[in-house]
């Protein structure tokens, strides 16, 4: 996918989404008993016409899915942050939010257990992926992006070697064209696997003005030996206004990750935390 073109921020393609919708749900709703014929007489329709609201909803539902894949849906931050390493953001008035971002997958099982934590709780977070994993699971992609979740690039392989230009290169760019073909996504947020900053993949990422999102407070939820309660803990005790949280969602067996999950949720609200995703919180941080 070439990336000289301009891009148009993110609220553009979901205001689309949005007017889309609206545009379904009126027309739905016009299905209603009585309509008015030219010369203004009501005229009385069978009920039958009616659709149910299980069924609105699911129109809805698969417009949106349809809309998320052919809508030209684009997530970017602002100008500042373009082509620059971003590890948290430093809000003016200390505002108590977190932005949640979860690596590695889509994952077998995994991926759906947290979204459906997400959904339940109503939280946004940023889900970073690797183009191998995206390749053997479609459906958990199309589904972050119809549920609204914001969505970066985290290379092909998921490699830490140094690497030339061209091998760098075909990290991000294979990985950008398939989130493209599999949910019409495009982005310009970018996460160097390992967080390695030296071995030629940030590097491109910047010469392309991709914002390099790194992290300030990780779960070290890849942890092999710790439990699930030290990921909550590190969360808890760490957080910060303007943090940047990394947890994984794949690359391995995550159900700790998962059992950790609601903990974590709750703590933070407890201590009066907002949820955001990394646009919206750099978009606080002008
Ligand atoms: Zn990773």
């Amino acid at each position: 996918m070439g990336k000289n073109c301009p891009k148009p921020q993110k609220i553009i393609g979901i205001m689309t989404i949005i007017s889309s919708v609206t545009t379904l749900t009126t027309s739905c709703s016009t299905q209603s008993n009585t309509f008015f014929s030219k010369t203004n007489q009501p005229v009385h329709l069978s009920p039958t016409l009616q659709i149910p609201t299980t069924q609105l909803h699911k129109l809805v539902n698969s417009h949106l899915s349809s809309a998320a894949k052919v809508k030209n849906l684009t997530f970017t931050v602002p100008t500042k942050y373009q082509g620059k390493i971003v590890y948290h953001a430093q809000l003016h008035n200390n505002d108590k939010v977190i932005a949640l971002t979860i690596d590695d997958g889509p994952w077998q099982n995994t991926t759906s257990q947290i979204l459906d934590i997400l959904d339940k709780n109503q939280v946004k977070a940023t889900f970073f992926w690797v183009g191998q994993a995206l390749q053997e699971h479609p459906d958990l992609a199309k589904r972050e992006v119809a549920e609204g979740y914001v969505i970066g690039n985290h290379t092909w392989h998921h490699w830490y070697r140094r690497m030339d230009e061209a091998t760098a290169k075909s990290e991000i760019e294979r990985t950008a064209d398939l989130i493209y073909k599999t949910t019409g996504v495009k982005t310009s947020l970018f996460r160097p696997p390992g967080g390695f900053l030296n071995n030629g993949l940030a590097a491109y990422a910047k010469s392309q003005k991709d914002t390099i999102v790194m992290w300030s407070l990780t779960s070290a939820d890849t942890d092999p030996h710790a439990k699930p309660q030290a990921f909550v803990n590190n969360v808890l005790k760490g957080a910060k206004p303007g943090s940047i949280v990394l947890m994984h969602d794949g690359g391995g067996n995550r159900e700790r990750t998962v059992q950790a999950l609601p903990q974590i949720i709750s703590g933070l609200k407890q201590q009066g935390y907002r949820f955001v995703t990394v646009p919206q919180l750099l978009e606080m941080n002008q």
